[in-house]
């Protein structure tokens, strides 16, 4: 039997998202369970794959499975295709496994041509509608299917308001829009160079075939990056019946949550238009009423919906996100899935699903986006400086948070703004899926237009980003960059500030602050807790950082790296004198300067820590980086140092590489000077032995030797340290217990990493450096071209931010098995970048590694990934 790649809603396995696409097995779902549903059908996300494969064609068998179920569909509804009394219209909706806004726009009105119009005008006695509808097809497939920009035809629309001498669409009538509909079909053929398509199955041919374009288009592309999608999985299309929610005032169109999805409350939240279609909620071109006013419009209608909505989040066991249409008083359904959801609204729905028994609590950890918990941790406004702020305007408060910076109005300039470190607030008419990378360059967004289920209100509680939508007072001219409100005028650099929870607007720059965490928080990760193995450290080099991620959860130090201790201010002509001295007996004593200040950040870490393990990374860079470059600079430091300038800049250019990443760093300083790994021993342990003796804690140092590429510099500089830490625990005549080990981040360690464990009593994967080394870009200079990579399909995400499993994540593995083989005990960890990443997390968790390490904002992420990817493989 061929291959099927095209299914009726009756006949899909609902369960089979990855072959339906979410929308489309929700559709099969919702018929299935008997609800009313404008019947149609899902062509595969196999199709989609398949139309790829052959050279982006759709295959002969796909068009015909395509033909019969529109025969079906044609039965089922006693609609035909192209009829003139009573024409079968379509939408063409695309639909890939997850939903994805930046995909292609729906297609409403298909079928419609010169004799369907006819039809559709008959049957709804509406020849003006008929016409209106006709008129916005062409558009709409010109723009979506056949990328005919749709200002030319907007042109048109504006030249007959003007001959007409009226203001809005709505007073032109049945002639004038027979009119538009000629002028339309005109201009596509000028553009096209062919009639526009007036048999129906072409039309929908060619709707198909866009959405699985759509699937490759460059916004597609950046929005399955950001959220590690693979372009493997292809997208399917539904092509589903029309209803119409614009034939008056008992039709209308809404969009609806079963449970708040700001703040997780178990209450209905949406919102509706009365004589309304499909995108005009979404687009925000007229403000909807709230759904409670549906109730006195249409009371039986209401309750039905309400039922429908209770079935549905009891089906699916969580909130749900639903869109429905009204036609002359009678409901449809036309999608519902899981709807997105403020982080502190995803914490409240698992915690009162598992309350209500609904889900179990493996379940609940599975239903919150790790990345999402973010958002929790971020600022507030100070309540002081909150209340002094004068509000300019409020709109509606679409997703929750506090931001404040400096206005800009293109995703471009945002995204511009926020590479170069400013607090970025865009301000936009109205967002658009081509403006995504800028708006998760924002702090914050501001739009004129829109409602609570806008497209910059939908995607900005998905990325956490505070919103506030539909601010109509705002006089905006975006060419020109400038907008007013409250009296004010703001131009691209002022400053305001954005408060997502109240929808207030303030023209200047209010100052946040860190937020608490309590409750649901609480609850929740007390769950994740009791279901991971992995432990979670963090990578911290103070004191206060090291506080910041105790409190979020951190298990322990993964990574303190000591040469931030260097560069502050009192120390760093300590640390250039020692750079620069030119004897041992020179350098020593530049060290000897440096080690109680060495020793005393160790103190203060450990302080913070309790007895929780903490991992100390000996001198990384170059010593390169710690001296000055410019010869004013060389002038004034050879003054302070008393040596002349020439001496100095010798010195520097000495020093100076042409691969620093790759040069004298890491291991091979101590190899060259021993004596820096001398003092940094002598310190950790100090330290370790005074925190002991005052506060009683049972201090295990872990000391770390970076960049070991071969056993015997490892052996060297091992030697060296555990000669240092037993001299000072003699000295102190004291017992303490510490370990030596190192960084396998040279993939020459990786492979050769049985030899190693022959030294080492730990490793600590840093993914970072053996990400550069084992793919030979550095990290810093691969933002150039990576672009080109993603653009081109070669590379679909950045290998510094998610762990390259294939490659770098088959020496991590290697690494681990030949370490253990050789010691069984070993500890192993990871601390670059990915140990903050629930990908990567899960393939570290999957290798057996004890622990992650990540930045204090991070731990909360690590902590419920290590659950997931727990609960997932089990
Ligand atoms: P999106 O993923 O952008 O929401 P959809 O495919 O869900 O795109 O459709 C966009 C809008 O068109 C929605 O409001 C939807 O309810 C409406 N719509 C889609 N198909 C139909 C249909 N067959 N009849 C009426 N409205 C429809
Ligand atoms: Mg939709
Ligand atoms: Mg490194």
């Amino acid at each position: 039997m061929n291959q099927k790649w095209v299914y009726m809603f009756k006949e899909g396995d609902p369960k089979n998202k990855n072959l339906l696409g979410g929308k489309g097995a929700n559709l099969a779902d919702m018929t299935q369970l008997g609800l009313p549903i404008p019947q149609g059908f899902t062509v595969t996300t196999e199709a989609c794959t398949e139309y790829y494969n052959n050279g982006q064609a759709l295959s002969n068998e796909i068009e015909s499975q395509i033909k019969s179920c529109l025969v079906n569909l044609e039965e089922l509804s006693g609609k035909k295709f192209g009829d003139n009394t009573n024409p079968l219209l379509v939408s063409v909706r695309s639909g890939a496994r997850v939903s994805m806004p930046g995909m292609m726009d729906t297609v409403l009105n298909l079928g419609l041509n010169d004799e369907a119009v006819v039809g559709l005008a008959n049957k709804t006695e509406n020849e003006r509608f008929a016409y209106d509808s006709y008129r916005r097809f062409i558009q709409m497939f010109s723009d979506v299917v056949m990328e005919i920009p749709k200002p030319r035809f907007e042109k048109i629309i504006d030249e007959m308001k003007e001959a007409k001498g009226v203001k809005l669409d709505t007073e032109l009538d049945a002639n004038d829009l027979k009119e538009m509909v000629i002028r339309f079909k005109a201009l596509y053929k000028e553009v096209k160079g062919v009639d526009f398509p007036q048999d129906p199955e072409v039309q929908l041919m060619e709707a198909v075939k866009a959405v699985f374009r759509s699937w490759m288009n460059p916004r597609a592309i950046v929005y399955r990056r950001m959220n590690d999608y693979p372009s493997s999985w292809g997208t399917a299309v539904n092509v589903q019946m029309m209803v119409f929610g614009n034939m008056g005032d008992t039709s209308g169109t809404g969009v609806a949550f079963t449970r708040n999805p700001s703040t997780g409350e178990n209450a209905i939240y949406g919102e509706y238009l009365i004589n309304a279609q499909g995108e005009d909620v979404v687009a925000g071109i007229r403000t909807p009423s709230h759904i409670s006013q549906l109730e006195q419009d249409m009371p039986e209608v209401y309750t039905e919906f309400m039922n429908i909505a209770h079935t549905l989040e009891n089906h699916y066991h969580d909130m749900q996100d639903m869109e429905f249409t009204v036609e002359n008083g009678k409901l449809y359904f036309l999608q519902t899935r899981n709807g997105k959801r403020t982080a502190a609204a995803a914490l409240r729905i698992a915690v009162d699903l598992v309350a209500e028994g609904q889900i179990t609590e493996e379940e609940a950890v599975l239903r919150v986006e790790p990345k999402q918990l973010d958002q929790l941790l971020h600022p507030m406004f100070d309540a002081k400086a909150l209340k002094a702020a004068k509000v300019i305007g409020k709109a509606l408060p679409a997703s929750p948070g506090a931001a404040a910076g400096k206005v800009y109005f293109t995703a471009e300039d945002a995204k511009e703004a926020g590479a170069a470190g400013e607090r970025v607030i865009l301000v936009r008419l109205e967002t658009s899926p081509e403006d995504i990378e800028g708006m998760a360059a924002a702090r914050g967004i501001l739009t004129v237009r829109g409602g609570m289920t806008s497209h910059a209100a939908v995607v900005a509680r998905g990325m956490g980003t505070c919103c506030v939508s539909g601010c109509g007072e705002i006089q905006i001219n975006e060419e020109e960059k400038h907008f007013s409100l409250g009296g004010m005028t703001f131009r691209e650099g002022d400053y305001i500030s954005l408060d997502g929870s109240t929808g207030n607007i303030y023209g200047e720059d209010v100052a946040t602050v860190e937020p608490e965490i309590t409750g649901d928080f609480e609850t929740f990760m007390a769950w994740a807790d009791k279901y991971r193995t992995l432990k979670v450290r963090t990578n911290a080099d103070s004191p206060k950082d090291a506080q910041n991620a105790v409190k979020f959860g951190a298990e322990g130090i993964g990574l303190c790296r000591t040469e931030h201790m260097f560069f502050e201010e009192d120390r760093i002509m300590k640390m250039r004198k020692m750079i620069v001295s030119k004897t041992e007996a020179e350098r020593r004593e530049a060290l000897d300067a440096l080690l109680p200040l060495q020793k005393g950040d160790f103190v203060g870490i450990y302080e913070a820590m309790g007895e929780r393990p903490v991992t100390v990374r000996l001198l990384d860079p170059p010593l390169h980086e710690f001296l000055p470059h410019t010869d004013e600079d060389i002038a004034t430091l050879a003054g302070e140092m008393g040596i002349t300038f020439e001496d100095l800049k010798a010195t520097v250019e000495s020093l100076h590489e042409f691969n620093p990443m790759m040069g004298h760093r890491g291991c091979r300083l101590a190899v060259s000077y021993p004596e820096i790994a001398e003092m940094q021993a002598r310190a950790i342990i100090e330290a370790a032995i005074q925190v002991k003796q005052e506060k009683g804690y049972d201090i295990v140092p872990e000391i770390m030797i970076p960049l070991v590429g071969e056993v015997k510099e490892l052996k060297y500089v091992k030697d060296i340290v555990v000669a240092a830490a037993d001299k000072a625990i003699a000295e102190a005549d004291v017992t303490l217990t510490y370990h030596v080990g190192t960084m396998i981040e040279i993939p020459r360690a990786a492979v050769t990493a049985d030899q190693i464990a022959e030294e080492a009593e730990f490793f600590s994967f840093g993914t970072n450096d053996l990400t550069q080394m084992t793919f030979g870009f550095s990290r810093d200079d691969a933002g150039k071209f990576l672009e080109d990579y993603y653009g081109k399909g070669v590379y679909e995400s950045d290998p510094f931010a998610r762990l390259d499993q294939t490659g770098v994540g088959a020496l991590v593995q290697m690494a681990a098995e030949k370490g253990r083989s050789t010691r069984s005990d070993i500890k192993l960890g990871i601390c670059g970048e990915h140990g903050g990443d629930p990908s990567s997390i899960e393939f570290c968790h999957k290798v057996g590694l004890n622990y992650v390490s990540c930045s204090p904002f991070r731990v909360p992420i690590a902590r419920l990934a290590a659950a997931q990817a727990a609960i997932k493989n089990k």
